[in-house]
């Protein structure tokens, strides 16, 4: 179970169960917006946010149309969140974001490495609302908050959400990062591979895309060299840019011992024992 949090105390829970509706939010938030928006341009672009739902137009988003089910989680979980507001809340942002479910091929990426700028090159023009998103990462305290709007808060938590991504996808690739990933491979955090043949292999997730929105996050089996959808919809739901296409394939070099040998066995289909003719 995850605990809830919000700004400032307001109804902003977010959990997976709502990210893709604060993601279409978001989308239109971006398209509306040039990269290089200031604070005051945001705002500009908020006013004449309407909030009207809009259907994903992601090709590769197959899996989140069937979320029904947990929309109507999410009424009553944010009924909840009223009341519950952010007390006794104890846990990182980084780590409430980590232990989501959906969020389990994620690992923590440790404050020093997100409090280097350096690290963080170029993300502000990516991420709108960057600085509150940067502050509600690290635990800043911030006063804005109370600013906020209900839907400006949604906003900036997913915002937060696109900026953790990004630096995540960044940090996968550091030796602590790898490490760190070294741990959850081993605990097949990511899934093993569907194929009969591979026997179980142990998967690594894999970004099709560096840019965000682009495609949901796969699977890849580094027995059969192919990718997959996820098992979970929840991970399913995750971009695939977080994790990016860099990272399963510098791991597999990093870690060499891990690379499975490739014996390719491959299924052949019969009609009474008989193998198919093929013209
Ligand atoms: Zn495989």
């Amino acid at each position: 179970m995850y605990s809830e949090r919000g700004l400032g105390g307001s109804k902003t829970e977010v959990g997976s169960f709502d990210r893709k509706r604060i993601n279409d939010s978001l989308d239109k938030h971006l398209v509306r917006s040039s990269p290089s928006t200031s604070r005051a341009v945001n705002s500009k672009a908020l006013s004449a946010h309407t909030g009207k739902q809009r259907q994903l137009d992601h090709k590769d988003h197959p899996i989140s149309k069937n979320n029904n089910a947990s929309d109507d989680e999410s009424e009553t979980d944010s009924e909840e969140s009223d009341v519950s507001g952010s007390e006794g809340d104890d846990t990182s942002w980084i780590s409430w974001f980590c232990n989501l479910r959906g969020n389990e091929f994620f690992c923590e990426v440790d404050d020093d490495y997100i409090q280097d700028d350096f690290n963080l090159c170029g993300l502000s023009s990516q991420v709108p609302y960057y600085d509150y998103a940067l502050d509600l990462i690290l635990d800043v305290e911030s006063s804005h908050g109370d600013m906020f709007t209900e839907e400006q808060n949604e906003l900036v938590e997913s915002a937060a959400e696109m900026l953790y991504g990004l630096i995540h996808a960044r940090y996968l690739l550091t030796s602590k990062g790898m490490a760190t990933m070294l741990d959850k491979y081993k605990n097949f955090d990511f899934g093993r591979c569907p194929r009969v043949y591979c026997c179980g292999q142990p998967c690594l997730p894999v970004g099709q895309s560096d840019i965000p929105r682009s495609s949901t996050v796969k699977i890849y089996c580094p027995r059969c060299d192919d990718i997959y959808y996820p098992r979970s919809k929840y991970q399913g739901n995750i971009d695939g840019a977080y994790i990016g296409t860099t990272f399963a394939h510098l791991f597999l070099m990093t870690y060499g011992h891990l690379k499975p040998q490739k014996t390719w066995q491959s299924y052949v289909p019969r009609v009474f024992g008989f193998k198919i003719h093929k013209p």
